[in-house]
């Protein structure tokens, strides 16, 4: 008898999960409650437009290769890869801009024209940063914590000293650089894991040589393409999906699971059931029992969550000159921008924020002559707001793009206007606080301080994704899956091969 493992949601972390499980001969069945597969990283068409809806930065194609590879897959076979030149387009409020390539020697020269003598500073933070990123992979980040023992020795502790864990960011960063242009370029990274310099440590300057020593490189097709890959890849193991089937909750039998239930009222038996979804949601809504939760009302109330967005598709009727494929645009006021998110919630009142502009790649995303735009603006977790804020906000945002990213009259140009704000996070993916990203990456939350990816109560329940270890972005979350899947199956799993 094949052992049967239900998993709740078809994101990247339940995908990815699926897919090992199925390889190594389990019965695996997916729920998501929406249409089809794929969580934040989803896809939207509009008039011939086609929008990646969540992730366009395919970053650490180390990781996939290594993913792929458990799989006895090649990367190749399934994604067609470009590497973007340049990387991305820097925006700094009124009028300077810059490129960078991940080509130290380009890029340092670039980092001159910003500050002066801050290329052979460059220099040295990226080597730090990549001598921290193998620190970080093999001895934080791609791991299981079973005990305080794990992360409080002396090994660990003298390891996470040279990382630099217990300063901030923004003080590291300082030590580098003095310009507030070539300090946001270093720290812009955290927006990636949904942090702010203030409250996160240092050895996050690995993302530095994330974007900036590995490159950024770009799917055919866009990001929704990995999705389609797993689900292949699991579909072809076996592993069978059901959509449009949210799971209304875990099924127990003392400390057990077993099984889940529809909110159809089916029931789906289960020898091990792995949560992608949101853990707040899992633990607070699908696990009925208060005995069974393993974190508290106050735990809950006390994390730092990940800013949530406001993320434009925009459809434009001809082409824009002045955007690379990435584009960032930088607050005059870091430190405001941040406050705006974290600290006293509110409609950012300088915001920082993101275009993507994958048309300038990729003919098949926009009409011919067109360009695909995708814009987020990170904004605090849990905003409250009405239809006519949300309205106002985007017009300001639109009028942003065109006075400081030199877009002339966008506003009248554009074919497509759809937004997606807090409230969906919530509704369609059940998002605690309708984050976008899930819980930040401050000390408190990282590594064994994060959720960790096994009920402390129900032992056959496992959590894979985002808010789990390692933590947020799309190869984090397949070593999520690693990381569940090698306490699932223990002894046999022949795990992915870490640095
Ligand atoms: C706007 C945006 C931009 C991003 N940009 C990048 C980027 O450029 N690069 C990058 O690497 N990462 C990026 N990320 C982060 C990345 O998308 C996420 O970290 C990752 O996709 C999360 O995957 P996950 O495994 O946690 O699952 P999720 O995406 O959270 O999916 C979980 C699934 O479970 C479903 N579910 C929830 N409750 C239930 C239930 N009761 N029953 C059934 N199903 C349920 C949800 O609907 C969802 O489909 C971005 C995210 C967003 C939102």
């Amino acid at each position: 008898m094949k052992k049967k493992a239900a998993v709740i949601g078809a994101g990247i972390g339940g995908l990815a999960s699926a897919c090992i499980l199925a390889k190594e001969g389990w019965d695996v069945k997916v729920f998501d409650n929406n249409r089809k597969a794929g969580g934040r990283c989803n896809i939207m068409e509009a008039q011939g437009f086609v929008y990646d809806m969540g992730p366009s930065w395919y970053l650490m194609p180390d990781i996939f290769e290594k993913f792929f590879a458990l799989l006895n897959e090649r990367v190749d076979d399934h994604l067609g890869l470009v590497k973007l030149s340049p990387s991305y387009r820097v925006f700094f409020k009124g009028g300077r801009q810059a490129d960078f390539y991940s080509d130290l020697a380009r890029d340092a020269q670039t980092a001159d024209s910003l500050e002066p003598g801050a290329g052979q500073r460059l220099r040295e933070y990226l080597k730090m940063a990549a001598y921290q990123y193998n620190i970080a992979m093999g001895k934080f980040v791609w791991r299981n914590y079973d005990s305080p023992l794990d992360f409080f020795n002396w090994r660990m502790l003298s390891q996470g000293v040279k990382l630099s864990v217990f300063s901030r960011m923004q003080d590291y960063v300082g030590r580098f650089f003095k310009s507030p242009e070539m300090q946001k370029v270093a720290q812009y990274t955290l927006v990636f894991l949904g942090s702010s310099p203030y409250n996160t440590p240092a050895f996050y300057n690995i993302m530095s040589h994330v974007d900036l020593d590995m490159g950024v490189f770009y799917p055919q097709g866009g990001l929704y393409k990995i999705v389609e890959a797993l689900e292949k890849i699991a579909a072809r193991s076996g592993a069978q999906f059901h959509y449009n089937s949210a799971v209304s909750r875990i099924l127990t039998y003392g400390s057990l699971a077993d099984g889940i239930e529809l909110a159809a009222g089916d029931k789906v038996p289960a020898d091990v059931v792995i949560s992608n979804a949101d853990i707040y949601h899992t633990e607070t809504d699908l696990i009925k029992e208060q005995r069974l939760r393993s974190y508290s009302r106050r735990y809950w109330r006390t994390r730092v969550v990940a800013p949530s967005g406001l993320v434009l598709y925009l459809g434009v009727k001809d082409k824009i000159p002045s955007l690379a494929h990435h584009n960032l645009l930088f607050s005059a006021d870091w430190g405001k921008n941040f406050s705006d998110i974290f600290d006293e919630p509110r409609w950012p009142r300088d915001p920082s924020f993101y275009v993507c502009c994958p048309s300038k790649t990729d003919p098949a995303v926009a009409p011919r002559g067109k360009e695909n735009l995708f814009v987020f603006v990170p904004i605090p977790a849990g905003l409250e707001y009405g239809p006519g804020e949300l309205s106002a906000y985007t017009d300001r945002i639109l009028h942003m793009m065109e006075k400081e990213m030199n877009i002339p009259s966008l506003r009248s140009r554009l074919q497509v206007k759809h937004h997606f704000c807090v409230k969906d996070f919530v509704s369609r993916y059940h998002s605690f606080r309708g984050s976008a990203l899930g819980l930040a990456h401050t000390l408190g939350q990282t590594a064994m301080f994060r959720p960790a990816n096994r009920s402390r109560k129900i032992r056959n329940l496992f959590y894979a994704g985002g808010n789990t270890l390692p933590g947020i972005g799309v190869p984090m979350c397949l070593i999520s899956a690693d990381l569940a899947c090698r306490r699932i199956l223990s002894g046999t799993y022949r795990s992915m091969a870490q640095p």
